[in-house]
């Protein structure tokens, strides 16, 4: 740190940043830089950082995945820790952090899927997408998921990136995944699924869709996959003709699904089918999902019944309230006010919140940096005036100590991606994530 005024004003400063994705990794980088903290402890629930970057953006796109080296460069600084393999609110609460911090940065990002709401969607083979998403990265808490026996048909609901990463990862020939991150089981289970049609449901147009174009692009690219799209969802209101006039993103994505909607089939085995202007009304089936029942959106269309046997929601992702936090259930994010955290209007004095879990689960990896940024900002503007700590951060190394939290260092973290990196080699591929806590840390232990 430079000795300068600001120095001594800054001495003893402690931070707590909870959630190492992205948010929380722009947080820790801006706060790094600024240099106004003396210790700067990163929380994680996971015992690896990076958050959706690794347990979210699809294996197959290792580029966007590799961000994680940026993000990585926090950990670099003496006075930066990693506490992965620690849930605040589940082994150490907010108010502990409050009282061993100077100020907190609550990260923790969405979790949980929006629900449709709608009769069948607990079936088993109904999942959201967060779920299945877990699956395919390794979330070491990733339920209990698995392609249905006798798998033919998938639905995905949604009209946004995620929903084409499902689509795409059900689609794809399992050989081009297996030199991905994904773990072998799941490489396994996707190479042995008999699935022939994957749809793709769509409440409103394609002018209105959140497909972005180079994902689009790559799914009209997929060897061995027919892509199948009514023309008379095409055509376009006056609303929609509008909108590709002057939207380059609405005219590329009605351009782009007109061009599959003249593609000849090729009887390729697989076929992904774009329904647009429908809405799920009911999911079928007594014991598992057998089919779904699709109801039109615009005056004129069509209901369509469907035979499937998993259905995916991607409707976007929702967050979920931690104890001790103020939390508006309705957008799942904490309320506040240029990141500071607002309880009933009031600020909660050294508690700020960036990332998804503060403006919902909008924009892509490198929004959040905009984001943490500004709350960065706030932290160093209020840092003066924040009322005393009542202890120190090592009162909440004690508290993990001594309820035997096994905290996953930096060092520790270094071991399992070294491991992750080997057994990726010698497959000839990507890093393969271990998804289970225990193999994990058996894994950093051997290593350590
Ligand atoms: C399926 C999917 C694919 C995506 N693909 C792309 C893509 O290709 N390109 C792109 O630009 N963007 C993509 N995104 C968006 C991008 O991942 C998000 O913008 C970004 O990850 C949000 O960052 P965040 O830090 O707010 O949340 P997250 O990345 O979710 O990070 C939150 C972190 O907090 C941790 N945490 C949660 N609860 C606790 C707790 N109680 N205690 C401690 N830690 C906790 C979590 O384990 C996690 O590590 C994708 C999103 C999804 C869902």
């Amino acid at each position: 740190m430079e000795d300068d005024g600001s120095r001594s004003e800054a001495a003893g400063r402690a931070a707590a940043i909870v959630g190492a994705g992205p948010a929380g990794l722009y947080a820790l980088a801006a706060l790094v830089r600024e240099e106004r903290f003396d210790r700067i402890d990163v929380f994680e629930a996971a015992p690896a950082p990076y958050g959706l970057v690794r347990y979210g953006v699809a294996p197959d796109h290792p580029k966007t995945r590799n961000i994680s080296r940026v993000l990585a460069r926090g950990f670099e600084h003496t006075r930066v820790r990693f506490l992965g393999n620690v849930s605040v609110g589940r082994d150490v609460t907010v108010d502990e952090l409050r009282a061993g911090y100077d100020a907190v940065v609550v990260s923790t990002g969405m979790l949980g899927d929006r629900r449709l709401g709608i009769p069948g969607e607990d079936l088993p083979g109904s999942y959201g997408a967060s779920e299945l998403v877990a699956w395919y990265t390794g979330h070491p808490e990733a339920g209990d998921v698995s392609l249905p026996d006798g798998l033919t048909s998938a639905t995905v609901i949604g009209a946004g990136n995620v929903a084409l990463d499902i689509a795409r990862i059900l689609a794809k020939d399992a050989t081009a995944l297996r030199s991905t991150s994904m773990p072998r089981y799941v490489v396994d289970a996707l190479a042995a699924s008999t699935v022939t049609d994957i749809h793709l449901v769509a409440r409103r147009g394609p002018a209105q869709a959140k497909f972005t174009s180079p994902e689009l692009h790559e799914l009209g690219a997929l060897d061995a996959v027919d892509l199948v799209v009514d023309p008379a969802d095409l055509v376009l209101g006056p609303a929609d003709e509008e909108a590709v006039a002057h939207d380059r993103h609405a005219k590329v994505t009605v351009d782009v699904c007109r061009e599959w909607a003249e593609r000849p089939a090729t009887g390729a085995p697989r076929r992904i089918h774009l329904h647009y202007w429908r809405r799920p009304a009911r999911i079928l089936g007594d014991d598992a999902v057998t089919g779904i029942e699709l109801e039109p959106t615009r005056p004129g269309g069509e209901a369509l019944s469907l035979p499937t046997q998993l259905v995916v929601r991607a409707i976007g992702y929702h967050g979920r309230p931690i104890p001790g936090l103020p939390f508006d259930e309705s957008s799942g994010t904490i309320p506040s006010q240029d990141g500071r955290v607002l309880n009933d209007g009031a600020t909660l004095a050294g508690v700020y919140v960036t990332g998804w879990l503060r403006r919902g689960p909008t924009g892509v990896i490198a929004t959040n940096r905009g984001d943490a940024n500004e709350v960065a900002e706030s932290v160093l503007a209020d840092l003066d005036t924040l009322p005393e700590r009542p202890s120190d951060p090592d009162s909440v190394d004690k508290l993990l100590a001594e309820r035997g939290v096994r905290v996953v260092t930096w060092a520790d973290w270094l071991r399992l991606e070294a491991h992750e990196k080997a057994t990726g080699d010698a497959a000839g591929g990507d890093p393969i994530v271990v998804h289970d806590l225990a193999t994990a840390l058996e894994v950093i232990d051997a290593a350590g």
